[in-house]
């Protein structure tokens, strides 16, 4: 397997930053001021900002554990 060093992320994360920023500038149309370094970078992270039923943490919505957490209860059970 091939490792991704600093030097490979940090191309990605500026190659990201300029897609948003083009395309928001084709969004926006000459509209927006200056836009802000962390929003780039936030956009650039999540393509999506959702926090529908089907994106978010399955936690939050319907109260579910985590396939670690059942693992860990279903070992103390046995246990005890
Ligand atoms: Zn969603």
């Amino acid at each position: 397997m091939k490792t991704r060093d600093r030097s490979a992320r940090r191309h990605h994360a500026a190659r990201r930053k300029a897609r948003v920023e083009r395309v928001l500038a084709h969004l926006l149309a000459g509209r927006q001021g200056r836009l802000r370094l962390c929003v780039k970078g936030v956009l650039a992270d999540t393509p999506a900002r959702c926090s529908c039923w089907m994106c978010a943490n399955p936690r939050r919505i319907f109260g579910e554990t985590t396939i670690q957490e059942r693992r860990l209860f279903a070992t103390t059970d046995d246990e005890s």
